[in-house]
């Protein structure tokens, strides 16, 4: 490792990349202190808490991620490794506390420039603070450009009075065009400054899922998709040559059952991780839509996709209280149930209805389901059929994701339990009619539910109405080897809109002030229905 001048260090969180990396430009330009070129350190901090494996959770995984995507990142710090040493240098991986190890790296390594990109998640927040404040009283010059997002939030934030838009056109209107989006972003860097001495540091190379404590862990179908920056460029360019499929991409007519070949990009787990810059991938459809001579437009195109993850990046960075219902002030208050029994039918694709448990399966085997999909499980779980709240649907979701993003997540959460953003509680998605549109024969169900394979297709979305001797020639007898509906999807719907609408009704004479005193009286009044046996007299829902 050489000796030195003034000395840099690259703070890799997420943007696991060399392409349009403005953090990394920045600290790779030399100081020029005394005509002697500067150092450079990149680092990565392994957070135990995040990467090791905890045993009481319900899945493979540590305390907060599922082995796949633990698995994901460590492939994309691989490849992120290989790239720098391809430039001459490579990524030095620490162990421990973030902020504790940084602040031990800056002083031992007599950093001078601290450079990482700004992120808008409250850990990263809080961390940065941590981390900035020690920088600053140490005299650290600090670079944290916005780059994972096309905009900067608070920009946006601010060009609206200090409030977030909170609908997508208003967002759309207010953004306008983003400023870098006419000139070339930079993708490549041909040289990177020399590592410096890391002295006594204990510097490892990017763990294995092994050392990490993971070799008991045997998984019978694990993700298809392999994370880092070399697979997401090769991912990027072979949906952006199909040009005729990016011209007509419309969402959501995609088919969400369709999962050899899926309907849309999968380039989300990448985004997340900054394997993939938004804004090189906002320019590349941009150079596609120059060279055909129509195209579809936000919000169904496929920039308007990209346009969706800024804008519940914006709304999320502008909302206290986001990820949750209490003291969120753009979320109605719902008596939601509170029904472990419920949730771990869901959460273990045990249901009844083979739509959902596939879905559910998809996500604990692959980490990642079509958008529909993720529609269809939210809403069964939350208003459309299972009444229990969408924290615990969200908690799920952002555990065995391999795409898992906070301000997403949450956003489409509360749109899909009709807790903001959208309100037509009426429209649900059905569990036995919805997917066969796309998948009559049910070939989705038999692959991801094997158990349900020689179902005769008449049956396969509702086994239980199947004839004794038909489930008994398909080896599959409902409530020994496939569980029975949790609930009658035509009464559970029926009572799940009845609920939305008294509780819209409260928020709406409340103004939104409703206490949790509130909601515990008209829990109970639900209860009391129930145990009458009351059924509301509404309209039939409108199945999707
Ligand atoms: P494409 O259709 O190819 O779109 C390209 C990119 O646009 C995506 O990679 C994503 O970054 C962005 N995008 C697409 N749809 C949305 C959307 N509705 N909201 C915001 N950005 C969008 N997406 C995540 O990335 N992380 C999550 O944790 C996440 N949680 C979700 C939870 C629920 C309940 C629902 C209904 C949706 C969630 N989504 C999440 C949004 C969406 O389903 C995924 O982004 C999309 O399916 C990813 O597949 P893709 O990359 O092929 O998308």
């Amino acid at each position: 490792m050489a000796v030195c001048g003034p000395n840099s260090l690259m703070w890799f969180r997420k943007s696991l990349r060399i392409h349009d990396n403005p953090a990394l430009e920045y600290a790779a330009a030399t100081n020029g202190g005394g005509g002697q070129s500067g150092c450079l350190y990149p680092v990565f901090v392994v957070d135990p808490h995040y990467m090791e494996p905890d045993p009481t959770a319900f899945s493979a995984g540590s305390g907060r991620a599922g082995l796949n995507r633990i698995r994901f990142l460590l492939e994309s710090l691989v490849d992120l490794d290989c790239s720098l040493r391809k430039l001459g240098s490579r990524l030095l991986v620490l162990k421990g506390e973030p902020a504790e190890v940084l602040i031990r790296c800056l002083k031992k390594w007599d950093i001078k420039r601290l450079c990482f990109e700004h992120d808008t998640e409250p850990y990263y927040q809080a961390l940065d603070i941590k981390v900035k404040d020690y920088a600053s009283a140490a005299g650290v010059e600090i670079f944290s450009p916005v780059s994972h997002t096309l905009f900067n939030p608070a920009d946006i934030i601010q060009k609206n009075g200090g409030r977030p838009p909170l609908t997508y056109q208003s967002f759309v209107k207010l953004a306008g065009h983003p400023s870098w989006a006419s000139s070339p972003l930079s993708t490549t860097i041909s040289w990177l400054p020399p590592v410096g001495n890391v002295g006594n540091s204990k510097i490892s190379n990017v763990p294995t899922l092994k050392e990490l404590g993971y070799e008991d862990i045997i998984q019978d179908e694990s993700t298809p998709f392999r994370g880092g920056e070399s697979v997401a460029l090769e991912r990027l360019r072979a949906a952006i040559n199909d040009k005729e499929w990016v011209a007509k991409f419309e969402k959501p007519k995609g088919n969400p059952s369709a999962f050899l070949k899926p309907a849309t990009t999968v380039l989300s787990p990448y985004l997340k991780f900054g394997c993939l810059s938004s804004r090189y991938f906002y320019q590349c459809i941009q150079e596609v839509q120059k060279n055909v001579k129509s195209h579809t437009l936000p919000p169904v195109s496929l920039l308007g996709q990209l346009l969706w993850r800024d804008f519940f990046y914006t709304v999320a960075y502008g909302t206290p209280h986001f990820d949750q219902m209490e003291g969120n002030r753009i979320s109605k208050q719902i008596p939601w149930n509170v029904d472990d029994r419920l949730l771990a039918a869901w959460r273990d694709a045990r249901t009844g209805f083979p739509w959902i448990d596939a879905i559910m399966v998809q996500l604990h085997k692959w980490g990642w389901m079509h958008h529909l999909a993720r529609h269809s499980v939210a809403c069964f779980l939350t208003r459309g059929d299972l009444f229990v709240h969408w924290e615990k649907g969200r908690d799920i979701f952002e555990r065995l994701l391999i795409d898992s993003d906070w301000a997403i997540n949450n956003g489409n959460w509360l749109w899909l339990s009709c807790s903001s953003f959208f309100y037509q509680y009426n429209r649900i998605y059905s569990p036995t009619s919805f997917g066969k549109k796309y998948d009559p024969n049910g070939d989705y169900i038999r692959h991801f539910l094997p158990i349900l394979k020689d179902m005769p297709k008449e049956y396969i979305y509702e086994p239980w109405t199947a004839p004794l001797s038909i489930q008994t020639k398909a080896n599959c007898i409902i409530g020994r080897d496939y569980p029975k509906p949790v609930v009658s999807h035509d009464t559970a719907s029926k009572d799940c809109k009845r609920k939305l609408a008294e509780a819209y009704e409260l928020n709406k004479k409340l103004n939104g002030s409703v206490s949790e005193q509130d909601l515990k009286f008209l829990r109970r009044k639900f209860e009391e229905y129930q145990q009458k046996g009351q059924q509301p007299e509404s309209k039939k829902p409108k199945n999707l």
